[in-house]
C-alpha cells in the first residue's frame, strides 16, 4: 500500500490536473491564480462553508459530498444570473486517505466538467472535516434581491420539499425501498443550479435568489430587500413528489419551510409574466406562480412579511425556516 500524501503530493495528485477553462491565466500552482475577467461584464462572487457532521453525514460518500459542495456554490451564481468561470477549494481533513480524497476529487472535478467551472486554487489543512467553496462567475445582467415591485408575481422554479423530506434518510434515522433512497441521495446531493433558468429570466424578472433555507425564509429576504410584503397562494406551491412519498400530509409544510433544493425564487413585473413561461418552456424547469407582492402594510412591523393562504384562510408554517444561530 502506497503511504499517506502529505500536502503537496495531494494537490499534485488530486486538484492541480483539473482542467482550466476561460479566462485562467495561470492556475494552480503559484502563490495566486492570475484571472482575466471577461470584458464588459461584471464578477459575482461567493463562498459556502461545509461542515461534517452539520452540512452533510459524518463517513458520507466523498463524490456526493464534493458534488454538493460545488453545486450549492453554483446554485448562488444562478441566482445572481452569472455564468460559473473559476472556483477554490479550500480543504480541511483529519487524515490524509487516498480512498477519500480518489472519490472526493473525482466528485469535485466531474461536477466541475459538467458546469464548465475551473478549479484554480485552493488551501489544505488538518482538522476536523470542512470543505470551503468559493465560486466566481461573470455577469452582464445580474439578478439582485432589491429590484421587486409591488404587484409582481412571485415564482418559483421547480418543485420543493424533496430535500428536506430526504434528510432522515440522508441521516440513517429511516430506512426506504432501493429506488426511493436513491431518489433521497440525489435530493439531498445533487440538486441542480438553475442556471439556464436565471439566463431565461434576464431582463425580465425584477429580483431573485437561490432557496437554501426555505422558500418563507428566502422570499422573506427579498420583501425585506424590497420593502414589501408577500401572499401566497399555498394550493399552488409545487410540492416534489418525493416530499409527498416520503412526507405523506407535511409535505406542504417541507415545500414552504424546507431547506436545501436550491430552485429559484424569483419576482416578475406582470407584463413579463407570459414571455418568462415562454422563454423557460422545455427548458431545465417549469416556473410556477405562487402569489404576488404587496406594499407593506403600514404598521405591520411585527408582522410576517410573508403570508400565506391555503384554500382562502391564512395558513401558518409551524417552523419558519433554518437558521444556524
Ligand atoms: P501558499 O503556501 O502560498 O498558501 P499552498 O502551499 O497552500 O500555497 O498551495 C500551493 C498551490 O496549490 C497554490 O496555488 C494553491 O492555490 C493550490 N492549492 C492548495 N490546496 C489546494 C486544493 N485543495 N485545491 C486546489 N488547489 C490547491
Ligand atoms: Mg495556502
Amino acid at each position: 500500500m502506497r503511504a499517506a500524501p502529505g500536502e503537496f503530493e495531494i494537490i499534485r495528485e488530486y486538484f492541480a490536473g483539473a482542467p482550466c477553462g476561460e479566462g485562467v491565466v495561470l492556475g494552480i500552482g503559484d502563490d495566486c491564480a492570475l484571472l482575466q475577467p471577461p470584458a464588459g461584464e461584471q464578477l459575482a462572487t461567493s463562498v459556502d462553508t461545509l461542515v461534517a457532521g452539520r452540512h452533510f453525514p459524518e463517513g458520507a460518500d466523498p463524490a456526493l459530498v464534493a458534488g454538493r459542495a460545488l453545486r450549492v456554490n453554483l446554485s448562488d451564481l444562478a441566482a445572481m444570473n452569472a455564468r460559473p468561470l473559476w472556483f477554490t477549494l479550500a480543504l480541511t481533513i483529519p487524515e490524509s486517505d487516498r480512498t477519500w480524497l480518489r472519490g472526493f476529487a473525482d466528485g469535485l472535478l466531474q461536477t466541475a466538467r459538467a458546469y464548465g467551472i475551473s478549479l484554480v486554487g485552493g488551501d489544505t489543512t488538518r482538522g476536523p472535516l470542512t470543505i470551503t467553496v468559493q465560486v466566481t462567475g461573470a455577469t452582464a445582467a445580474p439578478l439582485r434581491r432589491d429590484g421587486a415591485r409591488a404587484g409582481d408575481a412571485v415564482f418559483v422554479s421547480g418543485p420543493l420539499g424533496a430535500a428536506a423530506a430526504a434528510l432522515p434518510v440522508i441521516l440513517g434515522e429511516r430506512t426506504v425501498e432501493p429506488g426511493c433512497f436513491q431518489r433521497a441521495v440525489s435530493a439531498y446531493y445533487a440538486p441542480e443550479p438553475q442556471l439556464q433558468t436565471a439566463a431565461a429570466l434576464s431582463g425580465l424578472a425584477s429580483s431573485a435568489l437561490d432557496i437554501s433555507d426555505g422558500l418563507l425564509a428566502d422570499l422573506g429576504h427579498i420583501c425585506a430587500a424590497s420593502n414589501l410584503d408577500a401572499e401566497l397562494v399555498m394550493e399552488d406551491l409545487p410540492v416534489d413528489p418525493l416530499a409527498v412519498e416520503l412526507a405523506g400530509s407535511r409535505a406542504l409544510e417541507l415545500a414552504a419551510t424546507g431547506g436545501d433544493d436550491y430552485q429559484l425564487c424569483f419576482t416578475v413585473p406582470p407584463a413579463m409574466v407570459d414571455a418568462v413561461k415562454e422563454r423557460c418552456a422545455g427548458g431545465e424547469s417549469a416556473p410556477v406562480q405562487i402569489g404576488t407582492l404587496v406594499a407593506r402594510t403600514p404598521g405591520a412591523q411585527d408582522r410576517a412579511r410573508v403570508r400565506c393562504f391555503l384554500n382562502g384562510e391564512e395558513w401558518q408554517a409551524a417552523r419558519p425556516g433554518y437558521r444556524h444561530f
